[in-house]
């Protein structure tokens, strides 16, 4: 299993978020800091903000801030916001899947029941679990 680009930087994104508070990120900064495109940044940005995570902040010093609590935010949430129906195989992915062996095949519902307990597991966890008393991610992300 592997998570998409798109799903990495948000996940960085929301940390970085929850570390500065209600002070905005800018996306200029952060896709620097970070060594990643700016505007790859600002898609996965926008797409968190059309999902109520983040807010954009208007202004010279404007940017995003997240629009919850960072306890209000389940990392499973998030990825299933940022990567909605992951689909581990080609039949989980198509109704009409080309793979000759699916009539008898038994992986799909070990690999549903594997999915299940990746994100039961990441449910369990929020942002602010992640970013709480981590002091070493503070001093990477908040310097800008
Ligand atoms: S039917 Fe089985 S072998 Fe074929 S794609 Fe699905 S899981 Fe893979």
């Amino acid at each position: 299993m592997r998570l998409t680009n798109h799903t990495d930087y948000g996940l960085r994104l929301l940390m970085l978020g929850a570390t500065a508070g209600p002070s905005p990120i800018s996306i200029p900064g952060v896709a620097s800091r970070l060594n990643v495109s700016r505007n790859h940044l600002m898609k996965v940005a926008q797409c968190l903000a059309r999902a109520g995570l983040l807010e954009s902040v208007r202004g010279p010093l404007g940017g995003f801030r997240l629009a919850k609590q960072p306890q209000d935010i389940r990392i499973g949430d998030a990825i299933r916001t940022l990567e909605p129906g992951i689909a581990l195989v080609e039949c989980m992915r198509s109704s009409e899947p080309g793979c000759p062996l699916v009539q008898g095949c038994r992986l799909p519902s070990l690999l549903r029941e594997a999915s299940r307990a990746f994100f039961e597991t990441l449910d369990s966890c929020n942002l602010q679990d992640l970013v709480a008393g981590n002091s070493q991610l503070v001093r990477l992300t908040v310097a800008e």
